[in-house]
């Protein structure tokens, strides 16, 4: 890992480009909104992908020099290529981090990642939302009060079928009474994996700041350690076995 950590904030920007109303919310898209929040980190170094660039601005040589990929997607998981799906996972495992932002839990990487079908329930309602911390110890929370409050939100509500998360950080409540696991954190081989709920396109979610400070909490969490070397296969014994 540099010095810096390397964030790739990834956006599919379609609906800011075709929908009157995001792009009122958004006029330079969700990615912008959530990098401007990570631009106030000094020790992070920031930059944005979207969909529809060459590669969807995800080549090997923009993976390689990721430590932690933000991924908001929606109305085109689908043409996200299977080959940078491939690229994606294999960073993951090998010690790259991932945040997974609200829709993004039906994006290709997520489902490979978790193994399961990733539904759950939702309603477009203009609900408050109320997320409360669950894990008052864990670094992403650190700088928060015990909830935050969002005037309004889509519902996502559960059964959200995901593994069991390794550390569940937010629950979230909604108006028309849902509940939703909303902050997820998962280890997969050497890589880390958070899942946050909160983040429809026609809200202004991503300019809140206690939503900013957890995604940059969440970069500090996800960003790789330099642990050890791992072997793999067949092995010496380290004492001399005597039959
Ligand atoms: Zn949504």
């Amino acid at each position: 890992m540099a010095d810096k950590i390397r964030v790739t904030v990834w956006n599919e920007f379609r609906h800011e480009r075709h929908n009157e109303k995001v792009k009122s919310v958004y006029p330079d898209g969700i990615h912008e909104a959530i990098a401007a929040h990570l631009r106030t980190q000094p020790d992070f170094e920031v930059r944005t992908a979207t969909l529809d660039e060459p590669e969807h601005g995800l080549s090997q040589e923009v993976v390689d020099q990721t430590d932690v990929l933000i991924w908001w997607g929606h109305v085109a998981h689908h043409e996200v290529q299977d080959h940078v799906v491939d690229r994606l996972q294999k960073a993951i495992l090998e010690g790259m981090g991932l945040i997974v932002l609200h829709s993004g839990h039906y994006s290709k990487i997520f489902k490979r990642m978790m193994g399961t079908s990733c539904a759950l329930k939702w309603r477009e309602a203009d609900e408050n939302e109320r997320l409360w911390v669950v894990a008052p110890g864990h670094p992403i929370v650190q700088g928060l009060p015990e909830r935050i409050e969002l005037p309004q939100e889509e519902m996502y509500g559960e059964f959200f079928d995901i593994p069991e998360p390794d550390t569940l950080v937010f629950i979230s409540w909604f108006r028309g009474g849902e509940v939703f696991r909303s902050g997820c954190c998962y280890y997969r081989g050497k890589g880390k994996i958070f899942y946050f709920r909160p983040g429809h396109e026609t809200y202004p979610t991503y300019k809140n700041p206690e939503i900013g400070r957890v995604i940059i909490n969440a970069v500090r969490w996800a960003a790789p350690v330099k642990g050890p070397e791992i072997t793999w296969d067949n092995v010496q014994p380290l004492e001399k076995l005597e039959k």
